[in-house]
């Protein structure tokens, strides 16, 4: 078993732009992609909205995204399916098709989708003999041929668009009158003349002998053979993210994960991107910024785990993954007070960066009476017997902190009895420190 500070799954836009990030912000990083990295972009002939590019084949965006990102020293697997992901404490184990195991303190989902079926006869059967979801991938195939494309998005519009490079004739079947896609879109395809819209029409049947030779339609209420060598189907689009997980993962009701504003799903530790994760555009765009966004979470989620983890080596790893998502970070300068002597006691820190004094007023004035270093904790004391603040802390250097709040801190104490001693044996240390006050 191979141990990661992250572990990447799909090797589309959103994967392959997380994978650059955490490969530049020196995160123990590898990605797993089912098939050849690209995702989409491998299907997809030209791109015209991708800012920089006014025009670029998926083929070579992808190429150009996978060779950036191992520029950087992203370490990308292909052709390594994931089967199932689930955690072990704070662990998250990701399970191999090949049965092999990887662990990483978090996992970035980016495994798209597929397309959905039309579910009529003839559909599966002629599947790879005529019935194609891919135009980019098959549309050479059918040279000089009628073709049929069923679907009224984007998708279909820019899967129809390329095919008519090798279509005779091109039947556009959609079961509405208006179409979803793109004005622009619309407008170059159904300008061409060899193209016919077919609509409202619902596929019925589609048939042949070794090939595919027709589709049936309905159309107000009759049925109409047309005869095509080609049927290409975009008609929507379901996503695979959550067949993952066995444990629940919060997703909407077509199947899309939920995630907050970082791309966080309920599950701690377990962030989703791009096409997989409920919003509203599937595009490039959003995904590589979805997956920016997850990275540069994920990667302050992981140090703050490690920091927690090493103050706290007894609590349950579950408490700390639980108290982890609880935490804030907060920063200060040198200089700035962090908590005061004589304030109220809400919530409790560990330093992660920097330094920072403990002092205490007294009959000459404040003096220090402790100094605080990466992994040291403290506030406890006045949270746990309930009283104000006994000292100040100063940072004395840039300082970072999390803050935990009063019951998240009760959680953590409350966890493993040798947790409760290490923070009990830590006041009474304190205490006999700092001296009576006079
Ligand atoms: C025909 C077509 C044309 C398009 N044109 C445009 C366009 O012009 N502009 C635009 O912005 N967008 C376009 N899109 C949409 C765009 O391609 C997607 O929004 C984008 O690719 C989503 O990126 P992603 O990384 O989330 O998912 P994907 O690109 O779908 O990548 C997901 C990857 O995960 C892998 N994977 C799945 N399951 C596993 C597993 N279990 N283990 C490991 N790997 C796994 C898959 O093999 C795949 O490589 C188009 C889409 C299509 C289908």
């Amino acid at each position: 078993m191979a141990d990661y500070d992250l572990v990447i799954i799909g090797g589309g836009p959103a994967g392959l732009t997380a994978g650059l990030y955490a490969a530049r912000a020196n995160m123990h990083t590898v990605l797993f992609e089912a098939k050849d990295i690209g995702g989409e972009l491998l299907n997809t002939d030209l791109i015209e909205d991708w800012p920089g590019e006014e025009s670029i084949t998926g083929r070579e965006l992808a190429e150009k995204m996978g060779a950036h990102a191992t520029k950087f020293g992203l370490t990308i697997q292909p052709y390594s399916p994931v089967k199932k992901i689930r955690s072990e404490g704070d662990w998250k184990v990701v399970e191999m098709e090949d049965g092999t195991t990887h662990r990483a303190y978090a996992v970035i989902v980016t495994v798209g989708g597929e397309p959905t079926k039309l579910e009529v006869p003839g559909e599966a059967e002629f599947h790879g003999r005529g019935v194609s979801y891919c135009a980019v991938c098959d549309g050479a195939f059918f040279k000089g041929e009628d073709l049929a494309v069923v679907g009224g998005g984007d998708s279909a519009f820019q899967e129809g668009l390329f095919l008519t490079r090798f279509a005779k004739n091109l039947s556009l079947i959609h079961r509405r009158n208006d179409f979803r896609a793109q004005q622009i879109l619309q407008d170059r395809l159904l300008g061409m003349d060899q193209v016919t819209a077919v609509t409202p029409a619902t596929v019925k049947e589609i048939g042949g002998d070794t090939q595919v030779r027709w589709i049936d339609v309905e159309r107000d209420g009759a049925v109409e053979r047309i005869a095509v060598g080609g049927v290409f189907v975009f008609v929507g689009f379901k996503p695979v993210g959550r067949h993952l997980f066995d444990e629940h993962i919060d997703h909407d009701e077509n199947g899309y994960l939920l995630t907050d504003q970082y791309m966080r799903t309920n599950i701690p530790g377990v962030y989703a991107c791009g096409d997989t994760r409920a919003q509203l555009a599937k595009q490039i765009t959003t995904a590589v910024g979805d997956a920016t966004t997850a990275v540069l979470h994920a990667e302050r989620y992981i140090e703050e785990l490690k920091h927690v983890r090493r103050s706290f080596p007894e609590a349950p790893s579950e408490t700390l993954e639980r108290e982890v998502e609880r935490m804030k970070l907060q920063r200060f300068l040198a200089g700035q007070t962090i908590i005061r002597e004589g304030d109220p006691a809400y919530s409790f820190f560990i330093l992660t960066r920097g330094a920072a004094s403990v002092r205490q007023n007294g009959p000459h004035g404040e003096r220090e009476i402790s100094t605080l270093k990466p992994g040291d904790f403290f506030g406890e004391i006045g949270l746990l017997s309930g009283t104000v603040r006994n000292a100040t802390v100063r940072a004395t250097a840039p300082t970072e902190v999390l803050e935990l709040d009063a019951v998240g801190f009760r959680e953590l104490v409350e966890s493993s009895q040798a947790t409760k001693d290490r923070v009990q044996s830590s006041i009474e240390q304190r205490l006999a420190k700092a001296g009576p006050k006079t």
